[in-house]
């Protein structure tokens, strides 16, 4: 019922869980090009030349440096990558701008984000809505760092609610220019950007309108202090006030009230991006905990050995893998939609923005999952330091309090949660995947008590497939009974929405680790992955408890009688393993690796 997708078939956003997936047809890591390793090498070497052992000015807010190191990144080209070669860019494929995002990203939250707020949310909207004469003035220097954007969006009384801002767009009694006024708040790179887009409103409009400002402290805007904040110290953070600022109008980014859609396209770029970002920063963490675990002595012993350290070591390097495939995965299938749009004769700015915006559901799985994943790992590393991880000498401190944000901005991971769902749901309403029939069918299967038994399988992933499968039935099942049920006002229930959407995450992280893991297998041999196959095995048993009690949690709060009995005899039976592993010999082997090569071995 859950059907493969076929041969030459185009992988569709979100149909992955209606449809089985192919492993040769997914990107994996180990796919990236000769060019690729070699821009990622060159992106770690300037890590650890730039930002690793300037922890100390990082923290201690010295925003300069982090403007400076910003400069030197676009001293070799790293700022440019996504935009077009036309624009002093590299123009490199989406598979490499990830690489790229992931691997500057690692070390200090305070550049990452200085870097995510320049290259996504302050280049792309000119890379991608603006007409060319502003892309040649703007992109082409912030393309090369010559000049740094920043994304005027939020304001104190508009925040997930981003349509709802006040700042104003007056238009002059000439015509010639906009005044802009309002107030602007959380503005990453506010400190030092050369050119601000902002979100104004034209006089009672439904949707706000989006202008490209020159900074010019003359001509009405004020920055507020520098933000105090949890983490990312050296990242500047500050409001903006605008009185009257003019704006010509030809700074007005594409149409009258085309804002909130660049906003939110901007934003799904964002997502995906975040979740690379979110890698380096796992690898980092992992390699610095295991370091600290086989140096420290407890009870004569390298904590290494103990059981417990172990088994945190083997989920933070397993969760990393994981967020690793998924990333990857969708980076390629957005890639692989743009290729496909360009070949049909779409501009890049079209294809690159409805190629991503195919994936919307990914980007927002990838979003919330990236970000607790890193703030998950942080944890646990801080926690195999023990004290010494409270301590704001050691490393681990500094990497808690900065993976923070990642759940907040680039939509809460609420928002990015009831999003995913949202327009998995839409997009089968306009037909675009069919849910319809494997819910039915799913639904049949139920009231005849005709659930088949997950059986054992000698094939590699045999019994680990058809759990898959049923995670995606699982989802079917309880979406299908809460749209009969509530109809449009499902939107309403978020608790019930927030339960399923965790469904769709897990379905998906589980999914893309066994595609990896199997394409890798397939070509490499069985025998070389034996760790990566315990990863997987791993992951999918976690994935599954979760996936049981939030299907619970969502059955029981709007199904009654019969029908819950059902449903919650469906979930048993769909998450029952033929044959379950054994967890703590997972943790213990996986451990051993990370523990024997003393870091994140993947
Ligand atoms: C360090 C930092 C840097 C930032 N950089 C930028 C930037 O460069 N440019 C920019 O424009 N903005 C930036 N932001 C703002 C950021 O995007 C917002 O903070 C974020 O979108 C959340 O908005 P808010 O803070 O107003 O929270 P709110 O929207 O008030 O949310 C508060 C809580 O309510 C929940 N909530 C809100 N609405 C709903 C709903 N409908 N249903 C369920 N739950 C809901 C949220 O999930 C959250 O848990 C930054 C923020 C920070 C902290």
């Amino acid at each position: 019922m859950i059907e493969a997708t076929k041969a030459n078939e185009s992988i569709k956003g979100a149909a992955f869980i209606v449809k089985e997936t192919a492993a040769q047809d997914v990107f994996t890591p180990e796919d990236f090009s000769e060019e690729q390793i070699m821009m990622k090498e060159s992106v770690q070497e300037f890590v650890n030349r730039e930002i690793i052992p300037h922890r100390e000015r990082f923290e201690n807010k010295d925003y300069a440096f982090t403007h400076e190191t910003m400069q030197k990144a676009g001293e070799l080209g790293f700022l440019g990558v996504a935009v077009p070669e036309e624009y002093n860019g590299l123009g490199m494929p989406f598979t490499s701008t990830m690489l790229v995002c992931d691997y500057i990203s690692g070390a200090n939250g305070s550049f990452s984000t200085a870097f995510g707020a320049h290259t996504g949310i302050g280049t792309m909207p000119i890379t991608l809505y603006g007409n060319e004469a502003q892309k040649q003035k703007y992109v082409s220097k912030l393309a090369t760092g010559e000049w740094f954007g920043a994304y005027c969006l939020t304001e104190p009384g508009a925040g997930s609610d981003a349509n709802s801002g006040k700042t104003k767009a007056v238009l002059s009694e000439d015509g010639s220019h906009y005044l802009i006024t309002g107030q602007k708040m959380w503005i990453s790179n506010a400190g030092f950007a050369d050119v601000f887009i902002v979100f104004a409103r034209i006089e009672d409009d439904k949707n706000i309108t989006g202008f490209i400002v020159e900074v010019d402290l003359e001509n009405g805007i004020t920055l507020g202090d520098e933000e105090n904040k949890l983490g990312i110290k050296a990242s500047s953070t500050r409001q903006v006030f605008f009185n009257e600022t003019k704006v010509p109008v030809e700074n007005m980014l594409a149409g009258r009230g085309d804002g909130f859609k660049i906003a939110m396209n901007a934003l799904n770029v964002g997502r995906i991006k975040l979740a690379a970002a979110c890698l380096e920063g796992q690898r980092h963490v992992t390699s610095l905990a295991v370091k600290y675990a086989n140096e420290r002595v407890q009870f004569k012993t390298p904590i290494a050995k103990f059981g417990a350290i172990q088994s945190k070591l083997a989920t933070m390097a397993t969760n990393c893998f994981a967020t690793e495939s998924a990333s990857y995965r969708a980076a390629y299938d957005i890639e692989q939609r743009i290729d496909q749009l360009l070949a049909e004769g779409k501009s890049f700015q079209e294809a690159e923005l409805k190629g991503v915006e195919e994936f919307a559901v990914e980007c927002s799985i990838l979003k919330v999952a990236g970000s607790e994943n890193a703030q998950g790992c942080s944890d646990q590393g801080l926690q195999i330091y023990g004290g010494m991880g409270f301590s704001a000498d050691a490393p681990m401190e500094m990497a808690w309090r900065d993976s923070r944000i990642a759940r907040i901005y680039e939509g809460t991971n609420e928002i990015n949660r009831m999003l995913s769902v949202g327009m998995t749901l839409k997009k089968a309403l306009k037909g675009e995947i069919d849910l319809m029939t494997p819910a039915t069918t799913v639904g049949q299967e139920l009231m005849s008590g005709s659930i088949e038994k997950v059986t054992a399988s000698d094939v590699l992933f045999g019994q680990e497939k058809q759990l898959i499968n049923n995670m995606k039935k699982v989802f079917m099942m309880i979406v299908g009974s809460a749209v009969q049920k509530f109809g449009p006002n499902l939107d309403a229930e978020q608790q019930i929405l927030l339960a399923v959407s965790d469904i769709l995450i897990e379905t998906y992280m589980a999914e893309s680790t066994l595609l990896r893991v199997e394409k890798n297998a397939e070509r490499f041999g069985v025998a070389t992955q034996e760790r990566q196959i315990e990863m997987t095995q791993l992951y999918l048993f976690e994935a599954i408890e979760r996936v049981n009690a939030k299907a619970k949690e969502a059955i029981v709060s709007f199904a009654e009688g019969a029908q819950q009995a059902g449903m919650i005899a469906g979930v048993k039976q769909y998450t029952k393993y033929a044959e379950y592993p054994n967890i703590s010999e997972l943790r213990k082997n996986i451990a051993a690796t990370v523990i024997e090569e003393n870091k994140y071995p993947y």
